[in-house]
Order: C-alpha cells, then structure tokens, then sequence
C-alpha cells in the first residue's frame, strides 16, 4: 500500500448541500497503517470511494468533538464491522470520545445485540479500545508516532493539531484552529501539512445564508484560520507542500480553486493543494 493522504470530506461545518461537498475526514496510509483522522459525515462513504475496504479499519484520531468531526464516528466503526471487521480498532480522541461512543452503543443496542446472536458477528464493544489524549506524544508503536498540540478554537479547549511520523515522513494536521503561530513550530520540516482554511469574502456569503448571522460570524473569526494565515504557518514551518482542508466556504459557487490560489498568493510559495472529496495526494 502507498504512502498516501486522500482528502474524504474538506468542507467546514456540519452542513451539506445538494452535490457538495462533506465534513472533514481524511484517510492517511503511512508505513502500512490506515488512520482515519475525524469523521464528519461522510467518512464511510467517502472511505469506500477511496478504495478502502471498511474491514481494513485499524486506527481512527478525531481532533475535537465538533460534529463535523465526529457526527459518522459511530456509524464508521458498525458499517465496518457489519462489513466483516474481525480486529481491534483502536480510536484516539479527546476527553468525552469515550461517551460519545458508549452512547452510540446504547443508541444502537437493539441492533448489535440482534446481529451478534443472528448472524454469529464478534462482540463489537469488545472489537474497540478507545484513548482519550492529551497534549504530547500520543501514540509510538512499529515505526509509527502520533503527537498532539493544543490548538486555538474555543469554545473547545480540547481540540488538537496532530503530526503523524513513519517511514520517514511526517504529516500534520492543524485541526480547527484560530491563526496559531506555534503550530509552524509543531509542523516544521513535514513533508505536507494540511491545514483548515477560510476566505474573507466567503464568510459574510455564508453568514447571509444561515440565518445566524452575527454569532456565526463571531465564531468563524475567533475559532477559524484565513487563507493568508495558513500560507503565513506553512511558510515559517518550512514546508514544501500545503493542503488546504475544512474550507470556508467549500460550496458557494462564487469562490472557487482561483480564489484560494489568491489568497495565499504572497504568504506561500511552495506546493498549494486546494482541497476536494476524493482528493488523493501521494506522499
Ligand atoms: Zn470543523
Ligand atoms: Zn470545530
């Protein structure tokens, strides 16, 4: 399997639209290991397309407990094992990850009691371990490591950037995260950090649509990266290649590829991937 990261859902917020795009998921194959890093709505689906047997399901990071995030993780780890899923999985999350998906269990009791004694499926509860973590190293095992930084986007104090590093490469995820100048610290030297990203002029189209105006717009200012900031952390990071990711707006037909590649025009001179469902980008 190569070394690769295939964007599964790049979209902010937990909103879909007729043929647009989803919440953020992403599928990271590195050193052999498949890591799914949040799961917004969509991440099944989206992992599917990708080529991805569900069954292969191994190690699943969720940044925060923002529903675009987390909304599938529940649904991701049945439909798996409904698919024939026979060992661990193991999902690092922050604190609360646990409850989020002891409720599930709960939600679904009627079904999963059914297939086990039905259709003679393995004791699903048993099938997962759950890690809620913190800042620092999260994760070292076979050549792989996972670290975790704390990340600017309140009101959620537990929401995590993370750098994953094996087979002698490291990718970065920002998260949702405010303008955070130590994450090019945390990213210096990756080899692709992904990072969220928000143009100016999309957020009052957004904030016109929805119907909540003035808090929204509150919100995506103080818990949200501009374009130009997010090209300002990958430039002081050193890296080469930038994946914008969790883009506001990701379906307004006014704002396209053009309008992000201006963006960043004078903070980053390196590779600029602006983000899609069902991108795949080699390592
Ligand atoms: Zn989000
Ligand atoms: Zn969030």
């Amino acid at each position: 399997m190569p070394d690769r990261l295939v964007l599964l859902g790049t979209k902010g917020g937990p909103a879909i639209r007729p043929g647009g795009p989803s919440p953020t998921s992403t599928l990271l194959d590195l050193g052999g290991r498949r890591i799914v890093i949040d799961c917004g709505l969509g991440v099944s689906r989206g992992l599917v397309e990708a080529g991805m047997p569900l069954r292969e399901l191994d190690l699943i990071f969720i940044t925060h407990l923002h529903s675009d995030h987390v909304l599938e993780l529940g649904p991701l780890i049945h439909t798996a094992w409904t698919a024939g899923l026979d060992h661990p999985v193991t999902v690092y999350g922050p604190g609360g990850i646990g409850a989020v998906w002891q409720g599930f269990l709960g939600s679904l009791a009627y079904d999963i009691a059914t297939r086990i004694a039905d259709e003679g499926r393995p004791d699903l509860e048993s099938l997962v371990t759950i890690h809620e973590y913190g800042p620092g190293l999260v994760l070292e095992t076979d050549g792989l490591s996972a670290t975790a930084l704390r990340v600017d986007h309140p009101p959620v104090t537990n929401c995590f950037a993370l750098k994953f590093e094996g087979s002698g490469r490291a990718v970065v995820f920002s998260a949702d995260t405010a303008y955070f100048p130590p994450l090019a610290d945390f990213a210096s030297g990756a080899d692709i950090l992904v990072h969220e990203a928000m143009l100016p002029q999309g957020v009052e189209s957004i904030v016109s649509r929805t119907g909540n105006g003035a808090r929204l717009r509150e919100h995506l200012i103080a818990s949200h990266t501009f374009a130009a900031d997010a090209g300002r952390i990958a430039t002081a990071a050193g890296v080469r290649r930038l994946a914008l990711n969790h883009l506001i707006p990701a379906d307004d037909p006014a704002f396209g590829e053009s309008d992000w590649r201006a963006a960043l025009g004078e903070t980053f001179s390196g590779e600029l991937i602006v983000g899609r469902d069902g991108l795949i980008i080699p390592l």
